[in-house]
């Protein structure tokens, strides 16, 4: 059902004209694992390149019944009240084995979803963390050509693909539940570490005193922790991503992150670091799908792999083997 894919031309003009359509092939395109895809995607991003950059960067994370969906449905809607224009998307690895996305079901962010003036954009639903970390990276440059101001990016909590979010977006953003006996859970499990804000979500009614108490635990802890940048400390906020209460501070906050790292010089380092970090992900990438499509290399791999794992092969000499196969 494929439609043959537009000229690159147009491409760019229909992403830079905001023209969702266009967005949604140009996206389709980065997406696209067949080799025939991927010149025209380089040179798409290199094409819009000029035309990315403008937009805030916000990762968001937590465990599963946090209110993520909920949040991100609040915050994205008074953000288009604000004059904003909000794109929405996830890296989500574990998609793959359930079928599933974690923004599959419209339901979960039924304004946003709803609203003309968002894009709301599913986690990749194949391939590594690697793999899908990179295509929403490049959906979200996609999202800041096509004129959205706000990236919204979502991440379910666990292992390795916070860190990936972290390291795509300007804030990062931990959400919590209020007392559930595990204030110090996410400190410990290292999240808490990446965090820029952390906001205790549910403070709402009866709840709101639990909330506050979960907050001032998470704040000593961070105290005790440090920040992990010098012109910031991680402030500890309560909110309600149902009632909407402290949705605006919590935005408040996400600009003074912004705010204060630009004031400090830092903001531009970072964005140029996490260029380049991404250009080295993606070259490590291109090797290791080199060394899997090498027929040779392929059949030789097992009896390397078992003989370093046997004891009977020095890893250094197996390294050199490998690496024997491209002439290197
Ligand atoms: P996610 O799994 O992190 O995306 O969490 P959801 O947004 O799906 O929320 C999980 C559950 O918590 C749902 O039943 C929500 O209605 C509820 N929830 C989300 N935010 C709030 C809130 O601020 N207060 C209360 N009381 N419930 C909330």
């Amino acid at each position: 059902h494929a439609r043959p894919l537009p000229p690159l031309d147009d491409l760019v003009n229909g992403v830079r004209e905001g023209r969702r359509a266009m967005l949604a092939r140009a996206i389709t395109l980065v997406e696209s694992r067949k080799a025939e895809h991927r010149a025209l995607a380089e040179e798409l991003m290199q094409a819009i390149l000029p035309f990315t950059g403008q937009a805030l960067r916000v990762g968001i994370t937590g465990v599963p019944g946090v209110g993520k969906s909920t949040t991100i449905d609040a915050l994205g809607a008074w953000l288009l009240e604000q004059g904003h224009r909000v794109a929405v998307l996830a890296v989500d690895p574990s998609s793959t084995r359930t079928g599933g996305s974690i923004l599959g079901d419209k339901t979960r962010m039924a304004r946003l979803s709803m609203d003309e003036r968002a894009f709301v954009r599913p986690s990749p639903s194949a391939g590594t963390l690697g793999g899908v970390a990179a295509r929403t990276r490049e959906t979200m440059l996609l999202c800041e050509a096509s004129g959205y101001d706000v990236v919204l990016v979502e991440t379910v909590g666990v292992g390795q693909s916070e860190t990936a979010v972290a390291d795509m977006t300007d804030t990062f953003l931990v959400l919590m539940l209020p007392g559930a006996g595990d204030e110090l859970q996410g400190i410990k499990k290292g999240i808490v570490e990446l965090a820029d804000i952390v906001a205790v979500n549910k403070a709402e009614g009866a709840n709101a005193a639990r909330a506050k108490a979960a907050a001032g635990e998470y704040r000593a802890a961070l105290h005790v922790l440090g920040g992990r940048e010098a012109h910031w400390s991680t402030p500890v906020l309560t909110y309600s991503g149902l009632t909407g209460e402290g949705i605006a501070e919590l935005w408040t906050q996400v600009r003074l992150h912004r705010a204060r790292a630009e004031a400090a010089g830092a903001f531009a380092d970072k964005r140029s670091a996490q260029q380049v970090r991404w250009m080295w992900t993606l070259f490590d990438d291109r090797l290791r799908e080199r060394l899997r499509s090498d027929p040779a290399l392929r059949a030789e791999l097992p009896d390397i792999e078992r003989a370093v794992a046997g004891g009977t092969l020095a890893p250094t000499l197996a390294a050199a083997r490998i690496a024997r196969h491209f002439g290197w």
